[in-house]
């Protein structure tokens, strides 16, 4: 067995972590000769409600709970009460955690509260900082993998660009998918151009609020799996050849995105480290959806920004 590691998940008594808690405690993320210390932080069912217990030497923080939208809430608002949330938990990680924490955030709006999370802890790396884009890229490969009679595992290598909301753009120009034991572009195996840049994109795009509409709650289980692959990924890095999608900063260098952006990208990740997958050629069609889901994130985050400083 090696050292115990300190994991936090906040929102514990939430329905994501409901599924989570079982999955990081079986072994299924951290390896199974590896002992987590588990602090579950929540405002309803107290484990321990209280920053200084719960970020204490943290090795890894998934932050779920957050404020969710209620009826008729302004999105401002909404972000707003999340500003207030993720600047005092930033603080706490600044404060209590280790300097090497991986910080995971999936409460929405994920990315904007991942980089408020992030402003709030100047003494720990920003590279350590991710949001969750993971369920819409295994969403993506779903869809596709469906259309082509295959499983979702013989799929790789969409992206996800953007920001988890409905402006995200789901990209398989990259992707590939094996069909009898060979490799092939899924352009080139669909032959549905008009699929791909129509039904594909906006299935994706909205499957969140389908989730919602057919189950009258979000989505929960495939939530919780999508986390265990983001960070089980971090942790392990990423399978040679593959790579996978997250919400991280921009660095103003890498595809037209601009700098401190909290933007989900194609990365790959080895000794728990993640780089840009540099040089994807980007045709128009994409240049135009990845520039629109920037220009939504660079709103949200000047509105948070307005919020953080006065918060
Ligand atoms: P939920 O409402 O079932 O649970 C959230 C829990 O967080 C509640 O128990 C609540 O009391 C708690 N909470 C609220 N504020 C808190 C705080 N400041 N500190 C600690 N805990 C707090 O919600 P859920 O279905 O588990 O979803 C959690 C979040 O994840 C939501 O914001 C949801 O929109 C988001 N989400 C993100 C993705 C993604 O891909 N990024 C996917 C699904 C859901």
């Amino acid at each position: 067995m090696s050292e115990p590691i300190r994991v936090l998940v906040t929102g514990a008594a939430g329905q994501i972590a409901y599924s989570l808690l079982y999955s990081i405690g079986n072994g299924s993320v951290f390896g199974k000769d590896q002992l987590c210390v588990f602090i579950a932080m929540s405002t309803d069912v107290i484990a321990t409600d209280k920053e200084d217990v719960a970020f204490k030497d943290l090795d890894v923080a998934i932050l779920v709970g957050s404020m969710p939208r209620r009826e008729g809430m302004e999105r401002k608002d909404l972000l707003k009460a999340n500003v207030k949330i993720f600047k005092s938990q930033g603080a706490a990680l600044d404060k209590y955690a280790k300097k090497s924490v991986k910080v995971i955030v999936v409460g929405n709006p994920a990315n904007t509260n991942c980089l408020t999370a992030s402003k709030s802890a100047p003494s720990i790396p920003k590279e350590n900082f991710s949001c969750l884009t993971r369920l819409d890229h295994n969403r993506a490969k779903a869809q596709i993998a469906l259309k082509l009679g295959v499983t979702a595992n013989d799929v790789k290598n969409v992206i996800i660009w953007g920001n988890h909301s409905s402006t995200q753009y789901p990209d398989v120009n990259h992707a590939k998918v094996k069909l009898q034991g060979k490799e092939v572009g899924v352009y080139e195996a669909l032959k549905d151009d008009s699929w791909l840049k129509g039904e594909f994109v906006t299935t994706v795009q909205q499957r969140g609020a389908a989730v919602i509409k057919a189950r009258k709650l979000s989505s929960a289980m495939s939530a919780a799996k999508a986390i265990c692959d983001h960070v089980r990924d971090i942790w392990f890095g990423t399978p040679e050849g593959e790579f996978v999608s997250m919400g991280v900063i921009s660095d103003g260098n890498s595809y037209g995105v601009p700098d401190d952006l909290l933007y989900s990208f194609p990365v790959v990740i080895k000794n728990k480290t993640w780089k840009f997958v540099e040089g994807l050629p980007i045709n128009d069609f994409s240049r135009e959806k990845m520039d629109l889901t920037a220009k939504e994130l660079t709103e949200e985050k000047e509105s948070a920004f307005e919020f953080l400083s006065s918060a």
